[in-house]
């Protein structure tokens, strides 16, 4: 099936050797896919005579593994309709995919709702997911017809009130999201004992309360915190009916990570079939779970500085790559990733490095910098190949998708608009894509 074909990407050895970009049935295997795609990119470039730029980071998405994760969502989960969190990584071609696979979007900014209103959504299926709203966006919302939002505060509703009372809200509930890699809780979220309170604002105001969101971290580890969340979700539920509200949707947020997935759901499924009837809309957030893996990032090493130990004689290097904290490194610093560095390309052992591409215990000692002139702007403090690297040469770094390029900056004037080159390793992905 679908599911079972979804490669674990640890390794891509096998990328050095062009004869076996065919597994046995005579079809690319997604990793050799993305393999020939880095390949065939860093192969172009003479560094002798090439522009400033040519030879910046590069991302190569393979499209299928977008695909392969919604049908992945849609076996597990079929309760619930994903709108996909837009902030997470607003690509476009992962937003045409998507749109062409029917789910909706989560937006946190005008610019976020224009940019999938463009690419042909209707708006139904946005929600403007951000219970602190600005002023003007809200009028954008509603000049475009995006009525679907969130709140968690008495200001919020006032300024609904004002600028949008058809709206249909959502009241973003607090969650326990203690064991989540990024925790949102402290920031939004109403707690149990304001909800009455709030809705009987909602009332007075005479604004319209469809459902309730909640949203238990993203990156989250401990599937207890979905049954819990839909238990207090019930409890809102039941007090809305209370005020003469009939709510019809739970939004259960995003914090699915690919690894833990199935774990989730099946504990959401479950706290969904005890706390949510059947005619209750589920919908869903999802940010990480879709792009995380399928976003492969190549650097180059622009610049070595040797270091020899002055009693062993032993070197060891620091590299500095064109890529770092304040580009698509950003995650490392928001989102509390460790990137682990392979080696794309080395020089010094033949065109492509046929030996081991992945880290090693033993093996040559290297830090990896990023290129602007921050100390903290260090990608990895030691790391160990089985061979030398030297400028020119090329790592690569997998799971690169998700909270990456969209919160990179141009700090010291390096760019943040870095080329995607797609590939799609799913012919479902292709055929909604148009592509070969
Ligand atoms: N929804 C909201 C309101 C969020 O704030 C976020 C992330 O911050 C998401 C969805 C997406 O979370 P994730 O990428 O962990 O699925």
């Amino acid at each position: 099936s679908v599911i079972e074909t979804t490669p674990s990407l640890t390794s891509i050895n096998s990328y050095y050797e062009k004869s076996q970009y065919l597994d046995s049935n005579g079809v690319k295997t997604p990793r050799q896919m993305i393999g020939a795609a880095l390949n065939e990119r860093v192969e172009n470039i003479d560094y002798d005579v090439c522009e400033p730029g040519d030879e910046d980071a590069f991302f190569v998405a393979d499209l299928g593994e977008v695909y392969r994760q919604h049908m992945r969502w849609k076996k597990n989960l079929p309760r619930v309709k994903p709108f996909y969190a837009v902030k997470c990584n607003p690509d476009p071609q992962v937003l045409r995919l998507l749109s062409e696979l029917g789910t909706g979007f989560d937006c946190a900014s005008k610019a976020e709702i224009e940019q999938v209103l463009k690419t042909g959504v209707d708006p139904s299926r946005i929600i403007y997911a951000q219970p602190c709203k600005t002023n003007s966006y809200v009028r954008y919302a509603k000049k475009h017809e995006v009525k679907q939002m969130t709140f968690d505060n008495a200001d919020e509703l006032h300024k609904i009130k004002q600028l949008f009372p058809d709206a249909e809200l959502f009241l973003r509930l607090f969650t326990d999201d203690s064991s989540s890699l990024c925790q949102l809780s402290m920031k939004f979220g109403a707690s149990m004992d304001s909800a009455n309170d709030l809705l009987a604002l909602a009332k007075a105001l005479n604004l319209n309360v469809v459902g309730v969101s909640f949203h238990v971290g993203s990156g989250a580890s401990d599937p207890l915190a979905f049954m819990k969340a839909v238990r207090d979700a019930r409890t809102v539920f039941d007090k809305a009916a209370d005020h003469g509200y009939t709510l019809r949707t739970l939004d259960v947020g995003g914090g699915f990570v690919p690894e833990t997935f199935d774990a989730m759901a099946a504990v959401l499924n479950e706290a969904l079939d005890q706390y949510m009837p059947a005619h209750v809309n589920i919908i869903g957030e999802p940010g990480r779970y879709y792009v995380s893996k399928a976003f492969t990032l190549a650097c180059n090493i622009i610049a070595r500085r040797t270091i020899e130990d002055p009693i062993t004689m032993e070197k060891r290097y620091m590299v500095y790559l064109n890529d770092g904290l304040y580009g698509n490194f950003s995650s490392i610093m928001f989102d509390h990733q460790h990137p682990i560095a392979h080696v794309l390309r080395s020089r010094n052992h033949g065109f492509y490095d046929k030996a081991d591409a992945r880290p090693t215990l033993a093996g040559t000692e290297y830090s990896i910098w990023g290129p602007t002139c921050d100390g903290i702007d260090r990608i990895s403090e030691s790391i160990r190949f089985n061979h030398e690297l030297d400028v020119g040469d090329w790592l690569y770094f997998e799971d690169m998708g998700a909270y990456t390029k969209c919160s990179a900056t141009r700090f010291n004037g390096f760019t943040d608009a870095h080329d995607v080159i797609y590939v799609a390793s799913e012919a479902g992905a292709r055929a909604l894509m148009g592509m070969k």
